[in-house]
């Protein structure tokens, strides 16, 4: 079959590379130039590259020789000192992954062509004449947006501000660093993903931002203002990434949360961010869009021609719906969380980090905080507690499945 990838994401791309795979004709059209992308590193664990080994091993091998190990987390609340809990992962440049599977496709025979935005509904376009037309055009899909009354999206937007920054101090854990400002708390997600850079996201409600006058401030002042907020964490290392303009306004956002209920219609089927986003906290999006591209492929393997595209775009999404479904539950739990802060700031500092570290759990919004934090420390020291608990989330979960939401 003759298919077209709109969007040189890795949705974009892996679906191109496994489809080449599977001898189809397969052209991605990307309307950035090769080598540019928006975003730093993104975190992963070991589950994506073990189902990306069995995938493609050449590009799995690579992905893993590029990716930074970081050992544990810590969270630091301003003043009330540091704890740091086991965990791991691994991170990535954005960049560099989107070059590894770029070179994959190519060497697998893929059309790749940069600065082409291709839009729905351009009759003129060969390319949108293809048997299949994978729409993994990122969250503000125009491919989506054309087919709206048959997708059924919905965007549930975010309250806190959000502005994706790197900075040249390596952190070798993740770090949550709380700060206190004279207008309230803003925090940074950060995590080294190469030997000379890490991410750094700034987050903070609505109230501080404007109260910061972040709402109104160039590249230059913003800039000067957080690297002083977040001056411990930083160690005098510069934020990068910020406009070269130093009027230029910083690329505050709020998170949009994306649900389709269908996700192809006609000869067209959505992939990775363009049919679902889960909030940037859980950082899940890269592995859930690779995810949908391995599921893609493996619904179109042994379909030759067009008449067997509608069952096996039914299969992809009926697979893909279900497998989503805790990611989006962590995620807008997690999510909730950071919009509420106020709740759970001002608990001891040992505490703090269990609330955060649970944060994605569905009880915590309906406990006191410290009543919930005890309850878990009594579950964790006792067995038939410990079943009571799992039982009580299990149930709750499943409450909340029923309503769907
Ligand atoms: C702040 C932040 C932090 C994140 N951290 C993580 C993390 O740690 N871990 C993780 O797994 N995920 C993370 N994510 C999510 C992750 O970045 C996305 O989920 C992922 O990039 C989705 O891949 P995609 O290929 O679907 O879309 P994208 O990466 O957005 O790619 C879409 C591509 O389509 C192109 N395009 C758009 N329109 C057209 C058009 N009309 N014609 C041609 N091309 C077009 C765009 O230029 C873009 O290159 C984070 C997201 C945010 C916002």
């Amino acid at each position: 079959m003759r298919i077209t990838s709109v969007g040189g994401g890795p949705a974009g791309l892996y679906a191109a590379v496994l489809l080449a795979q599977q001898g189809h004709d397969v052209t991605v059209v990307e309307r950035n130039p090769a080598g540019v992308t928006h975003g730093w590193g993104v975190v992963f664990w070991e589950p994506l590259l073990a189902s990306l080994r069995e995938s493609d091993p050449p590009s799995a091998a690579q992905i893993a020789d590029a990716a930074f190990a970081w050992n544990g987390q810590d969270v630091d609340v301003e003043g009330r000192g540091r704890v740091a809990r086991p965990s791991g992962g691994y991170s990535i440049s954005r960049q560099r992954l989107l070059d590894i599977l770029t070179a994959r496709a190519q060497e697998l025979g893929v059309r790749t062509e940069f600065e082409r935005g291709v839009a729905p509904g351009d009759d003129l376009d060969a390319d949108l004449d293809a048997d299949l037309v994978i729409a993994a055009d990122g969250v503000g899909s125009a491919h989506r947006r054309a087919l709206a009354d048959d997708l059924a999206p919905t965007v549930d937007v975010g309250t806190n501000k959000y502005v994706w920054l790197a900075t040249t101090k390596v952190y070798t854990s993740f770090l949550f660093a709380f700060v206190r400002s004279s207008a309230g708390w803003l925090w940074c997600h950060a995590y080294g993903y190469d030997a000379d850079h890490s991410t750094f996201i700034v987050e903070c409600s609505p109230e501080t931002w404007r109260g910061l006058g972040l709402d109104r401030m160039g590249a230059a002042e913003s800039r000067e203002l957080l690297e002083r907020l977040f001056a411990r964490h930083l160690d005098g290392h510069p934020l990068v990434g910020l406009p070269t303009d130093p009027e230029a306004p910083l690329p505050w956002l709020e998170f949009r949360t994306l649900h389709c209920e269908r996700w192809w219609c006609g000869r067209t089927v959505l992939a990775g961010d363009a049919a679902h986003t889960t909030h940037f906290a859980i950082g899940s999006g890269t592995t859930l869009a690779l995810g949908d591209a391995i599921a893609l492929g493996r619904a179109l393997a042994g379909v030759t021609d067009a008449a067997g595209l509608p069952a096996a775009l039914e299969q992809y999404q009926a697979e893909r719906q279900a497998a989503l479904a805790p990611s989006r539950r962590d995620a807008r739990n997690s999510a909730r969380w950071l919009e509420d802060l106020e709740r759970y700031i001002d608990t001891d500092v040992d505490s703090f980090a269990t609330l955060l570290h649970r944060r994605c759990s569905s009880l915590l919004a309906h406990l006191p905080p410290t009543i919930y934090v005890k309850a878990r420390e009594v579950a964790e020291r006792s067995g038939a507690a410990r079943r009571v608990w799992s039982q009580a989330s299990a149930l709750r979960r499943s409450a909340l499945v029923r309503r769907g939401s």
